[in-house]
């Protein structure tokens, strides 16, 4: 059996931080002890100010980082961010104001091990201190996805592939999506957080997760010692089928359980939440699979107005299918459609675009 809780909440920190608090309690019980090495893995994905919701609210991992130093333990607050340098995001954040003269350690992760997650993958590097932790906290942000629909428990663990380890991953997942959920469920059982906190306060619909996202008041906090249990509750929430996302749906198939699930709280129903724009990747035989990415599915593009040539999009991009000059240019044949450029623009300049062909063949297919 697993239980999710779902508490009411807002950023004010005289009611957040005992929720938090009771949310711990309930799920980590005497996991923490003196000695023990706790990790603290929030959403870091870019450098952006609480209010985008493009991170973990700073007064969130405060509160769990009290939590941890109440039981004599100093924590390590650490993530491996797409986009920008660990100690811009966390100033920019508010992650460190809000910290200050905690006894905590923030460390970017670098060093990554081998670890056998058997197949289809076999080995795959993964930080070495998420490996290590003997407890890892868990503190996802609750956004859109352009790639996966949703970025929940499962998906934040994808910060413990190391730096540039991402973009190959990506590389090598392609346009099959399947295989990017495989390889996130693959790191979620290899890590197993012990505890899951998801700030829902402000949460991120339409094109996330990055700052084409829209911020969203939810409201809530919801916690579990089962990171699957709770994605399945919180795709439910918002209104999705839990197997229409498909991380939940593959963490099924790879024989994660959760049992039955049990609601502590009361689980709100979100009215029209916005998902991303998602096309099909794939479908019908392989040998088409280029011919249709090339020509069906949603293509980035940019708005030059907004584009600032930073060269995120360019140094990050997997299938190297971005170059410039007085703006930027894709290789359409290269380009995997992963969205990667999309998720780490500090300036919101791209979105993924319909093609026309695209457009006429979900027509004609009824594909919606
Ligand atoms: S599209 Fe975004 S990430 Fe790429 S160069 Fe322009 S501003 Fe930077
Ligand atoms: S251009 Fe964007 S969507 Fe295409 S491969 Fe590069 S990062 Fe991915």
């Amino acid at each position: 059996m697993s239980k999710v809780y779902i508490r009411k909440a807002e950023y004010d920190y005289t009611t957040l931080r005992p929720l938090v608090f009771e949310l711990m309690d309930s799920i980590a019980g005497d996991l923490i002890k003196k000695g023990s090495r706790v990790l603290i893995k929030p959403n870091l994905l870019a450098a952006a100010s609480p209010d985008r919701a493009v991170v973990t609210h700073p007064l969130i991992v405060k509160a769990a980082a009290e939590y941890v130093i109440s039981k004599g333990v100093r924590p390590q607050i650490s993530d491996s961010p797409a986009v920008g340098s660990f100690e811009k995001i966390i100033m920019v954040s508010g992650i460190k104001d809000a910290l200050e003269g905690l006894d905590v350690e923030y460390k970017e992760f670098k060093k990554f091990v081998s670890v056998d997650v058997g197949k289809p993958f076999d080995k795959i590097e993964i930080a070495e201190d998420a490996v290590n932790a003997d407890v890892i906290i868990n503190l996802p942000k609750i956004k859109t996805h352009a790639q996966m629909m949703l970025t929940l428990g499962i998906k934040n663990l994808f910060g413990c592939i190391v730096g540039m380890k991402k973009p190959e991953w990506h590389l090598r997942a392609g346009e099959d999506r399947e295989v990017f959920a495989t390889l996130l469920v693959k790191i979620y059982q290899a890590l197993k957080p012990a505890v899951n906190i998801y700030d829902g306060i402000l949460a991120m619909e339409g094109q996330g997760p990055g700052k084409s996202g829209v911020p969203r008041e939810v409201g809530v906090i919801v916690g579990s010692g089962n990171a699957m249990a709770a994605d399945r509750v919180i795709s439910e929430m918002l209104g999705v089928g839990p197997d229409m996302v498909l991380t939940n749906r593959t963490a099924l198939e790879q024989g994660v359980e959760t049992g039955e699930i049990r609601i502590d709280g009361d689980l709100p129903r979100v009215e029209n939440f916005r998902f991303p724009e998602m096309a099909p990747m794939a479908f019908g035989p392989k040998i088409v699979h280029g011919f249709m990415r090339r020509h069906l599915v949603q293509r980035p593009e940019c708005d030059n107005s907004e584009c600032r040539l930073c060269g995120e999009c360019w140094e990050y991009c997997p299938a190297k299918a971005i170059t410039h000059d007085k703006k930027i240019h894709f290789n359409y044949d290269k380009c995997i459609r992963c969205y990667c450029c999309i998720e780490v623009c500090p300036h919101a300049a791209l979105r993924a675009v319909e093609t026309m062909t695209g457009k006429v063949a979900r027509k004609v297919l009824k594909i919606k």
